[in-house]
C-alpha cells in the first residue's frame, strides 16, 4: 500500500469534477470519485467511482471514508434558464449535500475541504448594470443573492469557516465566476451561455440557417474563465493557507452579443441575432481580481477567444454527431439553434423525501 495522498472529488461526474479528477490524477494523487451519474463525454480517471447520493447523510460517510482531503463539487445546477426556475429543488437538494458532505468528512477525520461557492452570492443591488464595478470578495455583504441557489452557496461557505474554527477542519472556498471548456452540458437546460451559444453557431453553420437566438437584448455583461485556469486556480488555493472565500474568474467583460461574435468568428460564419424573451440573471457581472493576485501570485490567464476556439470545436463535433445520428436531422437541426430549455432531468435528482433523514 502507497503513502499517496487520498482525495475524494463529489460531482465527478460533472463537468468540473471530472476535469478534476483527471488533473489531480496527473498530479499523484489516489482519487475516488462520487455522483449520482458517469461523466458523460469520456470516462473518469479516478481509482474508484462511486455512484452516490449525496443528499444521503450515510451515503456521505461512505463517500468520505478514508480520504485526506475532499474537494466537494457535487451541486443540483445549470445555467441561468434552470437556476431561475428551479429554486426549491435546488435550495433543499444542495443543502442536504453540503451539509452532509462536511459534517461526514469531519467525522471521518478529513484533514482539507474544499467547497466550490459562485458569483452568485453577490447581491442583485451591486450587478443592475452592464458597466458594473467588478466584485471583490466583501462585496457579498450585506447579502442579496439574486436567486435560491446564491442563498445556499453562502450558508455552506459560512458552515465552511465555522466548521474550521470549531473543529479544525482546514476549509478553502472559492467563488467561480462562469467557468467554461469542453466535456460540458452543452444542451438540455443545463448548459451556460458559452456553451449554448457554441451550439447555437454550429447549428446555424451545420444548417446554413444564420439566425440565433439570444436572451434579451444581448448588452448584459459578464466574464468567462477557461477550465483548465479554473482548475490551476483550485489547485493552488486548496494548498494554500487562505481560509476565506477567494474570486476565481477571469476579468475581462464581454457583453453577451460579444461573446456570440467572438464565437461565429471561430466558427467562420456570419450570424444574425434574434433576440427572444428568456432569462438573463444579473445585468452585469465581473470580478475583481486583486485579493486573488494578492493570494495566490497568479490569475487566470488563457485568453476568452484561445479558450472558447477549443471549446466550440468540441461542440461542434458533438451537434454534427447528433444531427447525423437524428431519426428526423431537420427537426435535430431546429433543437440546436433555439433557446427552448427542454431540460432532460436526470432521474435521480427527482425529489425523494427519503433523503433528508437526520444526520446521525
Ligand atoms: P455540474 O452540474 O456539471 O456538476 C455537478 C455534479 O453534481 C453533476 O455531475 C451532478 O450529477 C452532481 N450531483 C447533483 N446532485 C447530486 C447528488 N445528490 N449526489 C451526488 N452528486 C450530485 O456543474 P459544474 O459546472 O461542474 O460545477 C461544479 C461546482 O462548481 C458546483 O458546486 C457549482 O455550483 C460550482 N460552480 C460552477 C460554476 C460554473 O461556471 N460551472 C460557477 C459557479 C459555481
Amino acid at each position: 500500500m502507497s503513502n499517496q495522498t487520498k482525495v475524494l472529488v463529489t460531482g465527478a461526474g460533472g463537468f468540473i469534477g471530472h476535469h478534476l479528477v483527471t488533473y489531480l490524477k496527473r498530479q499523484g494523487y489516489w482519487v475516488r470519485g462520487v455522483d449520482i451519474k458517469h461523466p458523460e463525454f469520456a470516462p473518469t480517471e479516478a481509482d474508484e467511482f462511486e455512484l452516490l447520493d449525496l443528499r444521503r447523510w450515510d451515503n456521505c460517510l461512505q463517500a468520505t471514508r478514508g480520504v485526506d482531503e475532499v474537494y466537494a463539487l457535487a451541486a443540483d445546477m445549470g445555467g441561468m434558464g434552470f437556476i431561475s426556475s428551479h429554486h426549491s429543488q435546488i435550495l433543499h437538494n444542495n443543502a442536504l449535500i453540503n451539509i452532509h458532505t462536511l459534517d461526514a468528512a469531519r467525522i471521518n477525520g478529513v484533514k482539507r475541504y474544499f467547497y466550490t461557492s459562485s458569483a452568485c452570492v453577490y447581491p442583485e443591488y451591486l450587478q443592475e448594470e452592464t458597466d458594473v464595478t467588478p466584485l471583490k470578495e466583501k462585496d457579498a455583504y450585506p447579502a442579496q443573492p439574486q436567486d435560491a441557489y446564491g442563498w445556499e452557496k453562502l450558508i455552506t461557505e459560512r458552515l465552511c469557516i465555522r466548521y474550521r474554527e470549531d473543529f479544525g477542519i482546514e476549509t478553502r472556498i472559492v467563488r467561480f465566476h462562469n467557468i467554461y471548456g469542453p466535456l460540458g452540458p452543452w444542451e438540455g437546460g443545463r448548459e451556460k451561455a458559452p456553451a449554448a451559444l457554441c451550439r447555437k453557431v454550429a447549428g446555424a453553420k451545420l444548417t446554413g440557417n444564420p439566425e440565433i437566438e439570444i436572451w434579451g437584448d444581448g448588452k448584459q455583461t459578464r466574464s468567462f474563465c477557461h477550465i483548465d485556469d479554473c482548475l490551476t486556480g483550485i489547485y493552488k488555493l486548496m494548498r494554500s493557507d487562505y481560509h476565506e472565500p477567494l474570486n476565481l474568474g477571469r476579468d475581462r467583460m464581454v457583453t453577451i452579443n460579444q461573446l456570440a461574435d467572438i464565437i461565429a468568428d471561430i466558427g467562420g460564419i456570419e450570424i444574425v441575432k434574434k433576440h427572444v424573451p428568456g432569462p438573463q440573471g444579473v445585468r452585469g457581472r465581473n470580478s475583481d481580481n486583486s485579493r486573488l493576485r494578492e493570494v495566490l501570485g497568479w490569475e487566470p490567464e488563457i485568453p476568452l477567444e484561445e479558450g472558447l476556439a477549443k471549446t466550440y470545436a468540441w461542440i461542434e463535433e458533438q451537434v454534427r454527431a447528433r444531427i447525423e445520428s437524428a431519426d428526423d436531422p431537420s427537426l435535430a437541426e431546429a433543437e440546436m439553434a433555439s433557446s427552448q430549455v427542454s431540460e432532460r432531468q436526470p432521474k435521480s435528482v427527482e425529489r425523494d423525501p427519503s433523503v433528508s433523514g437526520s444526520q446521525e
